[in-house]
């Protein structure tokens, strides 16, 4: 036994099934990594990414201030202002998502009873400062102006489940 194991060593077998070993991946195994940024991963239709209000296809305002996201949010990270306005529709003044505090739920966009607030596809928005996620209104429209067709296809796949 004790030659078998020489042997082995001194014809470096371990030494060979690992070089083989590295060669097959290098070679004939499909990569598994991706060369990100150039390259990205799917994403489901339900990730939950980076907030956006959206517009009707008139350009309106989807959210009609009725503060349920506010209510619902667990980490009361959404603050809303309204005031009605002077054709009596009622609309935010103010929206603004602390992105700090925000556990990514979406129970923001469940419950919105006309798909204003939802979370986008986009998880590309690391800041160097924290002023930086603090989201107001201005910053969540262009968000969703900016990624609307993707968002509105994303919720036609999954409205079969909701
Ligand atoms: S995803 Fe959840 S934590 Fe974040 S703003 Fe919406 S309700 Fe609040
Ligand atoms: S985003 Fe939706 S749930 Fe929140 S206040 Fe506007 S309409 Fe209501």
């Amino acid at each position: 036994m004790n030659l078998f194991f020489a042997a082995r060593s001194f014809l470096l077998v371990e030494i060979l099934k690992g070089m083989w070993l590295t060669l097959k991946y290098f070679f004939f195994v499909p990569r598994v990594t991706i060369n990100y940024p150039h390259e990205k991963g799917p994403l489901s239709p339900r990730f939950r990414g980076e907030h956006a209000l959206r517009r009707y296809a008139n350009g309106e305002e989807r959210c009609i201030a009725c503060k349920l996201c506010e209510a619902v949010c667990p980490a009361q990270a959404i603050t809303i202002e309204a005031e009605p306005r002077e054709d009596g529709s009622r609309r935010t003044t103010r929206y603004d998502i602390d992105m700090t505090k925000c556990i990514y739920c979406g129970l923001c966009q469940e419950a919105c009873p006309v798909d204003a607030i939802v979370e986008g596809p986009n998880f590309e928005y690391a800041t160097e400062t924290r002023e930086e996620l603090y989201y107001d209104k201005a910053k969540l429209l262009e968000n969703g102006d900016k990624w609307e067709a993707q968002i509105a296809a994303n919720l036609v796949k999954e409205a079969p489940y909701r």
